[in-house]
């Protein structure tokens, strides 16, 4: 699969049986649709991203340049993660094929997501950092 933001291959890479796409140039990952929730049910089993709510769609104008959805190469709309008004969190989504994050939005959206968890959910946002911090990583 070809990095939306850099033209380049990107890697596949795979935690706990979900296989998601990562850019070695810009740290951006790619979630296939339902891998998110996915995702957070292996983290936490029993509890569901409530998808329809986190993300809505941005009132006014995004600054930031549209990209091209890098399976069906159509443009990606842009979605906001509710929750934070004061920074929020712009993200790429197709809405057939899934969504894309840049360097440090996964762990930004990780947080939001996690409050709406019952339990003490230090233990998922570490996971994240771990887990997506590719990087720090030889293999
Ligand atoms: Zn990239
Ligand atoms: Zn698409």
């Amino acid at each position: 699969m070809i990095c939306p933001v850099c033209k380049t291959a990107m890697i596949v890479t795979e935690y706990k049986d979900i296989e998601v796409d990562y850019c070695c140039d810009c740290a951006g990952i790619w979630f296939d649709s339902g891998e998110l929730s996915l995702l957070f049910e292996k983290l936490e089993p029993g509890f569901k991203i409530d998808m329809a709510n986190l993300f809505k769609k941005p009132s006014g104008q995004i600054p930031e340049l549209p990209r091209k959805c890098p399976i069906c190469r159509k443009k990606m709309e842009k979605v906001i993660a509710a929750g934070d008004n004061h920074h929020p969190i712009v993200i790429d989504s197709c809405a057939e094929d899934g969504l894309w994050f840049d360097k440090g939005e996964l762990e930004n959206i990780t947080r939001i997501i996690v409050k709406a968890m019952p339990q003490d959910t230090g233990k998922i946002i570490s996971y994240i950092q771990d887990a997506f911090s590719f990087e720090k990583k030889d293999n």
